[in-house]
């Protein structure tokens, strides 16, 4: 059996910070790195945040079926790359994808009916809004503007229709304890607990 997480919330929530402790602590566990047409941060790096690539060749991989799922948001695009999964659950690795809503229901129709891969999902909420744009505004990584849209886009309506998809809804208040639950939580998918 294959183990696939899947992780979202808002923008700014702490979801790289929580899937860098997972990476960090479960040797086999792998990020699911997708392809996106925005800028890399300050901190990011080509090939391990993300693949950053052009529009055409975003537009391509699209022609070539080269994506499980993609979006369209804040202005960019974010696709998932089928190799990258194919790669990580082939060499029996645990696959993490830190995707919106819309991309995190795509994945789990595509695996609905795999009896060889087990998807759990879990949906990171911060503590206030308040909180997640001190959060956004203390990363630096964008402006005012950008911060704005990001948080317009994460608006109640959407998030009350697609929390019910979700096996686990956790709010990241204190990061020691935030860590420990998402641990928690891959342990006993995986089978260790
Ligand atoms: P995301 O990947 O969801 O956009 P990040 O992991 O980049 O979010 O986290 C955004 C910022 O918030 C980072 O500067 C990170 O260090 C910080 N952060 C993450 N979790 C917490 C927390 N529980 N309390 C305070 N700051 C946090
Ligand atoms: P960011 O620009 O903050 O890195 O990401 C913006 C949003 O895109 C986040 O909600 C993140 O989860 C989502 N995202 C990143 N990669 C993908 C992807 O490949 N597919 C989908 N559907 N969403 C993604």
């Amino acid at each position: 059996m294959n183990n696939l997480f899947i992780i979202s919330g808002p923008s700014g929530v702490g979801k790289s910070t929580l899937i860098d402790y997972i990476l960090n602590t479960i040797p086999q566990s792998r990020l699911s790195i997708s392809c996106t047409t925005r800028s890399p941060r300050y901190y990011e790096h080509d090939g391990k945040e993300y693949y950053f690539i052009m529009e055409n060749k975003f537009r391509e991989m699209i022609q070539n079926e080269e994506l499980l799922e993609y979006v369209y948001c804040f202005g960019n695009y974010y696709g998932t790359p089928k190799s990258e999964v194919d790669n990580i659950l082939k060499n029996n690795g645990i696959c993490i994808l830190d995707v919106e809503f819309a991309g995190a229901m795509s994945i789990l129709k595509y695996y609905k009916n795999n009896a060889e891969v087990k998807c759990t999902s879990i949906l990171v909420m911060p503590p206030s809004i308040i909180e997640l744009r001190k959060r956004l505004l203390e990363r630096g990584s964008e402006n005012e503007e950008a911060i704005s849209r990001r948080l317009s886009g994460f608006n109640s309506e959407e998030l009350a229709y697609y929390e019910p998809f979700y096996d686990y809804i956790i709010t990241n208040n204190n990061l020691k304890t935030t860590k420990e639950v998402v641990l928690d939580i891959f342990k006993k998918s995986i089978g260790d607990k």
